[in-house]
C-alpha cells in the first residue's frame, strides 16, 4: 500500500537522523540500505515506535510510496549515487523526484539533472549542513536543480530546517542543476576560512600575549556577545575550557596537524577557474596543507630562525581587541569573497542565485552559522543588485571601524613572526580592492616584453598595442 510520504535511502549517520527528523515532523518515511540488515536494525532500534516503515528491496521502497514518489539519497558521494539512481530509473514513472542529499560534486549534480530529466524524472540535488546533530534536530538545507520539483518537497524540507528568527526556515530554492551544491560547496570553504581565522587568533594570543587557557576561553565566551557570536566561536571558548581525565587542558596535546576532507579545496579550484580573487579560502586550506607537514616543521624549526628577542609591551587588552577586530573585518571578507564566487558562478552557469536566501540558509543549522549571517541576508535584502558585500553601507563602515585595529594585529603578529596567512590575505584583498590603480600597469608592461601579449593605454581603452621594447622609440 502507497503509504509513505519519502523514502530515505542510506542508512548511515546522516540518514538515520534526517529520518527521524522527519518523522518528529510528522512524514511517513521509507527506509532502504544498500545492506538491508540495517534497516531490520534501525526498525528495532533508533525508530522503535515511531512511525518511520522499511523496506526489503527497491522495488518494495518504491511500491510503498504516494505520488510523484519521492526519494532521497544520503550515501556516499560519488559512484554510489550513480548506482541507485540507474537501479531506480526503470522503477519511477515520469514526474518522480530523485533528491541526492550527499556531499556530491557540484558537476556531477548538474550531469545528473540533465540526464534525468531526458528519462522525465525531476533530480534535486540539495547541501545538507549541521552534521549529525543538524539532520537530528534541523539542518542547513541548500536545494537545487529541476525547479519543478520543488513545490513537491518543500513543505517537508521547510519542516525539517533549521529555524531562525520568528520560524524563518534555513532552506529555500537555490537555483538550476547543480546550484545547490555549489552554494553547500562554498559553505564549506567559509567553514575553512572561519576556523583558519579563530586559530590566528588563538596563536596571537598564545605567543604573544602568553595567555592561558581559561583566559582565552573568558575571551571568546565575551567575543561571542559581539558581533562575532557564531557557532564556531562558542565551541571553541568550550574547547579552550576542556580538561582531560588528569585534570590539564586537552588542546595543547592534540598534535598540530589538520586533516581534510576536500569541499576547502574544491572551493579553492573553483575561484582559481572561474578566476574569482577567493584568497581567504584558498589560504585556509593551504594552511592546513602546511601544517599536515608535521615533521619537516619540527625538522625546520632546528634551523630556520624568527624574530629574536620581541616581547609585547603593549595594553594587553588594547591588543585583545585589536584582534577581535582583526578577525571580524578578515571574516567580512572571507564571506565577500565567496559571495563574489556564488556571483561568478551564477554568471558562469546561467543561475539566478538569491544571495539574501542562501545568507539566510546558512544563518542557522551548520556550522557557520551565525548573527553576522543576518547582517550580510539585510545587505542583500536591501539591495538584490549589490555587487559586492563590502560596498554594502554597514559592512563598509565595519571594516572601516576595524581597519586601524586590524593592521595594528597583523604587524604586531609579523613582528613577533606569527603566521597569519587568512589575515593578512583578507587585509591584501582589502587594500587591493580598494585600490584605484595597482601596478599591473608594469605586469602588462613586463608581458608585452616578453611575450608580444599587447597592452592598452589608458588613454586609448579597448585599442591593444605592441611595443618593441628593446628597440628604439
Ligand atoms: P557515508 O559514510 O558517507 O555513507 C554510508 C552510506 O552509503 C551507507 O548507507 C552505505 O551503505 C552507503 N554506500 C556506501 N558505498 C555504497 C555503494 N557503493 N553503493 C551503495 N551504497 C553505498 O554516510 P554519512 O556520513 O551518513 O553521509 C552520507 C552523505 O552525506 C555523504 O555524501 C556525506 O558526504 C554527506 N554528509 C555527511 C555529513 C556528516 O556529518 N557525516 C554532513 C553533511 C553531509 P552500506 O550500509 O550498505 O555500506
Amino acid at each position: 500500500m502507497a503509504e509513505a510520504d519519502i523514502a530515505l535511502i542510506g542508512l548511515a549517520v546522516m540518514g538515520q537522523n534526517l529520518i527521524m527528523n522527519m518523522n518528529d515532523h510528522g512524514f511517513v518515511v521509507c527506509a532502504y540500505n544498500r545492506t538491508v540488515s540495517k534497516v531490520h536494525d534501525f526498525l528495532k532500534n533508533e525508530a522503535k515506535g515511531s512511525k518511520v516503515i522499511g523496506a526489503e528491496s527497491l522495488e518494495d521502497m518504491v511500491s510503498k510510496l504516494k505520488k510523484p514518489r519521492r526519494i532521497i539519497l544520503l550515501v556516499k558521494a560519488g559512484q554510489a549515487v550513480d548506482d541507485f539512481i540507474d537501479k531506480l530509473v526503470p522503477l519511477l514513472e515520469a514526474g518522480d523526484i530523485i533528491i541526492d542529499g550527499g556531499n556530491s560534486e557540484y558537476r556531477d549534480t548538474t550531469r545528473r539533472c540533465k540526464s534525468l530529466k531526458e528519462k522525465g524524472l525531476l533530480f534535486v540535488g540539495s547541501g545538507v549542513s549541521g552534521g549529525e546533530e543538524g539532520a537530528r534536530y534541523g539542518p542547513s538545507l541548500m536545494p537545487g536543480g529541476h525547479k519543478e520539483a520543488w513545490p513537491h518537497i518543500k513543505d517537508i524540507f521547510q519542516s525539517i530546517a533549521a529555524k531562525v528568527g520568528t520560524g524563518e526556515p534555513c532552506c529555500d530554492w537555490v537555483g538550476d542543476e547543480g546550484a545547490g551544491h555549489f552554494v553547500k560547496m562554498v559553505h564549506n570553504g567559509i567553514e575553512y576560512g572561519d576556523m583558519q581565522l579563530i586559530c590566528e587568533a588563538y596563536h596571537l594570543m598564545k605567543d604573544v600575549l602568553v595567555m592561558d587557557h581559561d583566559e582565552m576561553a573568558q575571551v571568546f565566551d565575551n567575543w561571542n556577545k559581539t558581533e562575532l557570536d557564531s557557532f564556531l566561536i562558542e565551541i571553541t571558548a568550550n574547547i579552550f575550557k576542556y580538561r582531560d581525565s588528569d585534570g590539564t587542558h586537552l588542546l595543547p596535546k592534540i598534535r598540530d596537524s589538520a586533516g581534510q576532507k576536500g569541499t576547502g579545496k574544491w572551493t579553492a579550484i573553483s575561484a582559481l577557474e572561474y578566476g574569482t580573487p577567493v584568497t581567504l579560502i584558498g589560504e585556509a586550506v593551504f594552511a592546513r596543507c602546511l601544517s599536515s607537514l608535521k615533521d619537516e616543521r619540527v625538522e625546520a624549526s632546528r634551523s630556520l630562525s624568527g624574530p629574536q628577542g620581541v616581547k609585547f609591551s603593549g595594553d594587553k587588552a588594547a591588543f585583545l581587541e585589536d584582534i577581535r577586530k582583526a578577525l571580524y573585518a578578515s571574516k567580512i571578507i572571507s564571506y565577500a569573497q565567496g559571495f563574489m564566487l556564488l556571483r561568478q558562478a551564477a554568471k558562469e552557469f546561467g543561475w539566478s542565485l538569491n544571495y539574501g536566501g542562501i545568507a539566510l540558509m546558512w544563518r542557522g543549522g551548520c556550522i557557520i552559522r551565525s548573527v553576522f549571517l543576518g547582517k550580510i541576508k539585510e545587505a542583500f535584502d536591501g539591495d538584490a543588485e549589490l555587487q559586492n558585500l563590502l560596498l554594502d553601507p554597514f559592512f563598509s563602515n565595519a571594516v572601516q571601524d576595524c581597519q586601524e585595529s586590524w593592521r595594528r594585529a597583523v604587524s604586531t603578529g609579523v613582528q613577533h613572526g606569527i603566521p597569519m596567512p587568512c589575515f593578512t590575505t583578507a587585509l591584501s584583498f582589502y587594500d587591493g580592492y580598494r585600490h584605484e590603480k595597482l601596478p599591473a600597469n608594469l605586469l602588462q608592461a613586463q608581458r608585452d616584453y616578453f611575450g608580444a601579449h599587447t597592452y592598452e593605454l589608458l588613454s586609448n581603452p579597448g585599442q591593444f598595442v605592441h611595443t618593441n621594447w628593446t628597440g628604439h622609440g
